[in-house]
């Protein structure tokens, strides 16, 4: 057995991450006088979060007409029915609430003449039920949304004293042997001492695992630690195999442009100069939802319509919007443009492509946050200690596919309402867990094993070749083959984990050995991530499966569940929960109207 010293810290609430979901969360519980600690790999404030641009979406109607009605009808459709409907509900009717609470803890939003929270239009916003026009419903602070929502949260947690231990890696959760959550193991990456945090609850707000694929517009850090976590703990993914693709990665970087840029009047076109998406969606054209958008620019390119020398992606329109507009809406997509594809949107197209973006699958939760352990005989048990926020939970409020400017107000509405059920849950004056030794053992005996790894791979190289794997092999459109031959080359790539090669013993800012945990955090992910696809004989939002190119309502409007164990998943499947929070006779929506139909744009 590893033998290392470890401090122990106790607290009422540890949060693991500090982007948007884990401060809205570690606030909120602070807020409420709970004993909050917050654990992040990096400081706050350069989060992924930070990267957000376009925007978050709330049915304020300061633009003109919109309801919650509207937001919910346009999420269900945008999720291609897989998302619960109970969860949904919840999302959209406390969107206008949580961005009101970020205005007033200080978000500099854009604004109005009126000095109204100014919104612009994103792809699958719509009005009337999906008949009427696009709708401006996205909130932005011009398009540097997730900076301003990440530093002001930041602020109101550290004048709500809530304590922040930055640059921790949280290794493993501790479990007790009953199966509750009891804290989590941490390496602190300065100075290579160990961190045990004994908590009566633990909330995973770890993020998307985007660097599963070789081209993502996700930060490195973003690499699935808590889905590695839960993984190994014995519990469950759910809905991995849908992974959307943005239809604006700069070509080449996978630097992203805003889909608010299609928002604010830019449009997609192909070598004839032709404006193809008003061929695939008449009424929307280029503001239709992102996996329709992303298969139709794969389609236009597979048909020779590509631009460029390779004829292997698309341009994207700016110029002839207003140089003004271009420099207050989006001055942070003009610099990217100019420094990743070398162009002056004012004069030229941006070349791009689709890159993968978001998670919509992740660690299973009710609409509290409450990780779920599904079981035969309860679809929704859940963990005891244990809670999920922001990407890297599944509420599922996205479903088979995210609308645009869904995720940030995910992030808020669920990390608030984290802190609401911890407030009811979590009694201040109760005991902390006595703790499983074993389990603590089990973490540093894998930590002690990685960091003395003398394979014959190293972890940059065998990164790689998952990276490339899963790029070529579970990307915009699959097919019976690719998947088959992909899930056998994944097999032999996670049987190399046992051969990793390690060449930084210390303890001291180990980059290597910090990569190689975020490896083995990974690769359960992206496992899940095709044996869920090589399974889903449909298609539906994100998952486009050539060899069944239809939505199979009757057999696949279910949740995959998946449990991995080393290289093994295993599947199983939950129902969708269909039952929104209300009634139509309470004033909620009518059932009819959100059932099951052909989606087209
Ligand atoms: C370029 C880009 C632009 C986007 N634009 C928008 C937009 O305009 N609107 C929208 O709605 N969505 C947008 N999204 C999606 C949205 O920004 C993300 O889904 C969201 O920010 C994820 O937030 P999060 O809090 O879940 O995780 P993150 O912001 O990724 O934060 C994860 C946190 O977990 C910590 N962490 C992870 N692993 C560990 C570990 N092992 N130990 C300790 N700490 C750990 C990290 O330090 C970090 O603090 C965008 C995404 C990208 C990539």
């Amino acid at each position: 057995m590893a033998a290392y010293e470890y401090e122990t810290h106790d607290y009422d609430v540890v949060v693991v991450g500090a982007g948007g979901a884990g401060l809205r969360a570690t606030l909120g519980m602070a807020e409420q006088g709970l004993r909050t600690a917050c654990v992040t790999k990096v400081f706050p404030t350069r989060s992924h979060t930070v990267a957000a641009q376009g925007g978050i979406a709330a049915s304020l109607s300061n633009m003109g007409p919109d309801n919650w009605q509207w937001h919910m009808y346009d999420t269900i459709k945008g999720s291609d029915w897989l998302g619960d409907m109970d969860a949904m509900e919840y999302l959209v009717r406390h969107a206008p609430k949580a961005v009101y609470e970020l205005e007033h803890y200080g978000v500099p939003f854009s604004r109005t003449e009126e000095g109204k929270i100014y919104q612009r239009p994103f792809g699958g916003h719509t009005t009337e039920f999906g008949e009427g026009p696009a709708v401006q419903r996205t909130c932005a602070a011009a398009d540097r949304t997730g900076h301003a929502i990440l530093h002001t949260l930041y602020g109101q947690s550290l004048k709500n004293n809530a304590e922040f231990y930055i640059e921790y890696f949280a290794i493993d959760l501790i479990m007790s042997e009953d199966g509750q959550c009891q804290g989590v193991v941490c390496w602190k990456l300065d100075d290579g001492t160990m961190h045990v945090f004994n908590a009566k609850t633990v909330v995973l707000a770890t993020g998307g695992y985007g660097r599963a694929f070789f081209s993502a517009t996700s930060a490195h850090t973003c690499t699935g630690d808590g889905g590695g976590m839960v993984a190994r703990a014995g519990l469950a993914l759910q809905d991995m195999e849908f992974v959307q693709f943005h239809p604006t990665g700069i070509y080449g970087s996978g630097c992203l442009i805003t889909e608010g840029a299609r928002g604010e009047g830019g449009y997609l076109s192909n070598s004839e100069g032709e404006r193809f998406m008003e061929r695939y969606a008449p009424q929307y054209k280029d503001l239709a939802p992102r996996d329709y958008v992303s298969r139709s620019m794969t389609m236009e390119i597979r048909e020779g319509r590509g631009v460029g020398p390779d004829g292997d992606h698309l341009h994207l329109n700016l110029a002839h919007l207003p140089a003004e507009a271009l420099h207050e809406r989006l001055p942070g997509i003009s610099e990217s443009a100019r420094v990743f594809a070398g162009v002056d949107v004012t004069k030229e197209p941006i070349p791009v492509l689709p890159t993968v973006h978001y998670n919509m699958g992740g660690i299973p939760t009710n609409y509290w946050g409450e990780v779920l352990n599904p079981t035969k005989d309860d679809s929704n048990a859940v963990v005891p200690g244990l809670m999920a926020v922001g990407e890297a939970g599944c509420a599922s409020v996205h479903g088979a596919n995210r609308l645009g400017s869904n995720s940030l107000i995910d992030l808020v509405v669920f990390g608030r309402a984290a802190a609401i059920r911890a407030g009811k849950v979590v009694d201040p004056e109760a005991p902390n867990p006595v703790l499983n030794q074993s389990s603590i053992d089990a973490a540093f005996d894998r930590f002690d094993g990685l960091r003395n790894a003398n394979g014959g791979v190293a972890t940059a190289e065998l990164r790689l070749e998952m990276q490339k794997t899963m790029q070529a092999d579970a990307a915009v459109f699959r097919t019976t083959k690719s998947l088959a031959d992909g899930t056998e080359k994944m097999d032999g790539i996670a049987a190399k984990l046992d051969d990793l090669k390690v060449t930084d013993r210390s303890l001291i800012w180990n980059s290597d050995l910090m990569e190689t945990l975020e490896l083995t955090n990974l690769m359960p992910n992206a496992l899940a991530t095709i044996a869920g696809a090589a399974a889903r004989t449909e298609s539906r939002g994100a998952h486009a499966h050539e060899d069944h190119s239809e939505r199979d309502d009757e057999n696949w409007r279910v949740h995959t569940i998946s449990h991995i164990t080393g290289k093994q998943v295993d599947l199983s499947y939950r129902p969708v929960i269909t039952d929104p929070l209300t009634t139509e006779n309470e004033g909620g929506i009518n059932l009819e109207r959100v059932a099951p139909k052909a989606r087209t744009f």
